[in-house]
């Protein structure tokens, strides 16, 4: 896959993460696109680390985030932090800082709701079916 199709696809994913936490403002997506443009020169330089861009970029706009909002996203019902595991590997998901349950893949928070209590373990298998 190109460079560019790379960064596309993590892009829609991290701002689709963005939507579901309803923080995709304005001045949150040029802090992607930073992070983008990142990664961008990231892949090109190295592209045997493309299927991990969408984890890298989730993180870095994690990170981003932390400096000017503050944690985010959050568990939903708990508002434990999430993590994004593996840190560098292939099939990225949110994973519950506190009780390290995988909450989504990394592009379907959306997809968990927001209603938060009766979520058993389970882990979003669901996405998986569009690759
Ligand atoms: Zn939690």
């Amino acid at each position: 896959m190109e460079p560019e199709q790379t960064l596309h696809m993590a892009r829609a994913l991290v701002l689709a993460d963005l939507s579901a936490g309803d923080v995709a403002r304005a001045d949150v997506v040029s802090l992607v696109e930073d992070a983008v443009a990142h990664r961008l020169w990231w892949v090109e330089q190295w592209p045997e680390g493309s299927e991990f861009v969408a984890g890298l970029l989730a993180q870095d706009v994690q990170d981003a985030l932390l400096e000017r909002y503050g944690r985010c996203p959050v568990c939903v019902g708990d508002l434990h932090a999430l993590e994004v595991e593996p840190e560098l590997g292939a099939d990225p998901h949110w994973v519950c800082a506190k009780t390290t349950v995988a909450v989504a893949r990394v592009g379907a928070l959306g997809s968990v709701g927001s209603g938060g209590g009766g979520r058993g373990p389970t882990r979003d298998r669901e996405a998986e079916d569009e690759h």
